[in-house]
């Protein structure tokens, strides 16, 4: 049987499962080059304060400008980067990338001075040596402050490396970095683990979030966890705020802050930079306001 592949032109195959192998190990072949070729970007997802919408910062998110694919989300290429092991250079250089860009805008955009941002760490980055050492040489490097920057773990990383992990966590919050758990609720001991472990925010999956207006058991969790967190000394996220809806229940339960599409997409490095330089506009516009003699 002859197809073509939209992607990797004529091919012969004898069933979806071939090409989907096909594709995976052309995409493996593809991202080890993708780094050397400087292939990879990052996009930026503002996160607001949910009680007044302003931006607090962003969560760094990456993507692939794929020379005949076009751009591709995570969803098509992390899971490949996690099992060939690719996902540790591409996490070091999305931490770099993350940290000198927020740097660069910090110096053009006074509005940006105290946005934090936030990257994803794969657990597969700490089972390398010396993971604080090199955060800390980053940091050095690119001249971003630790205190803006934070650092989101999925609760894999805790049951992947539960000897040791907490003493390494520790130490990358001795720098000053924040530590968060990302999608919070979708994993197993969620709830044990956070007075064992150094998180300072937790972020709310999106998948409690969607359904909080429909679904009471939803709420009732959503409501929950934003205690639980109050009441751990917690800061909490909620993601995919899609709906003016979710943002007034965010609001009604006192969510502080919030990520999602209702406030915006993730955003390509010129759609930041067109946002801050509208932003200064705005601000220059003001009336000055003169002090009382
Ligand atoms: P995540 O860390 O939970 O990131 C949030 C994802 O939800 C992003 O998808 C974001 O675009 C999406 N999102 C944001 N707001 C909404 C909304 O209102 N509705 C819906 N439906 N989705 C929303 P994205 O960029 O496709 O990333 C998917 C996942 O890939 C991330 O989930 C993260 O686990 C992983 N990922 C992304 N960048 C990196 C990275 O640099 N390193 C590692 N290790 N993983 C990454
Ligand atoms: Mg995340
Ligand atoms: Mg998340
Ligand atoms: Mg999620």
């Amino acid at each position: 049987q002859i197809k073509e592949h939209p992607d990797l032109g004529w091919q012969v195959f004898d069933s979806s499962l071939r090409v989907q192998q096909d594709l995976r190990l052309q995409t493996e072949v593809d991202l080890r080059q993708a780094l050397d070729r400087g292939e990879l970007r990052l996009h930026y997802q503002p996160i607001v304060i949910i009680s007044n919408e302003e931006i607090c910062g962003f969560e760094a998110l990456v993507r692939w400008q794929h020379p005949t694919r076009g751009l591709l989300m995570p969803g098509e290429f992390i899971h490949i980067a996690e099992t060939s092991g690719l996902i540790i250079p591409l996490g070091w250089w999305v931490l770099t990338e993350a940290c000198r860009q927020m740097q660069v805008w910090t110096e053009q955009y006074p509005a940006m001075a105290e946005f934090t941002v936030s990257v994803n760490m794969s657990s597969k980055q700490f089972s390398q040596q010396n993971i604080v050492e090199k955060i800390q040489k980053i940091l050095d490097d690119t001249g971003f402050v630790a205190r803006r920057l934070k650092i989101e773990l999925t609760e894999g990383v805790l049951i992947d490396h539960s000897d040791g992990i907490i003493a390494t966590l520790q130490q990358i919050r001795a720098i000053g970095i924040k530590l968060l758990v990302d999608d919070f609720g979708t994993g197993y001991s969620s709830l044990s683990y956070l007075h064992r472990f150094p998180f300072d925010c937790l972020k709310i999956d999106r998948s409690f979030i969607e359904n909080a207006d429909q679904d009471f058991e939803k709420l009732e969790i959503l409501q929950s966890v934003v205690r639980l967190a109050w009441n751990l000394g917690l800061d909490v996220v909620a993601e995919g705020v899609e709906t003016p809806r979710h943002h007034a229940q965010l609001k009604a339960l006192r969510c502080e802050l919030g990520q999602g599409y209702l406030f915006s997409r993730p955003l390509a490095p010129a759609a930041v930079e067109a946002m801050m330089a509208e932003k200064a506009a705005s601000l220059s516009d003001l009336p000055t306001v003169t002090r009382p003699t």
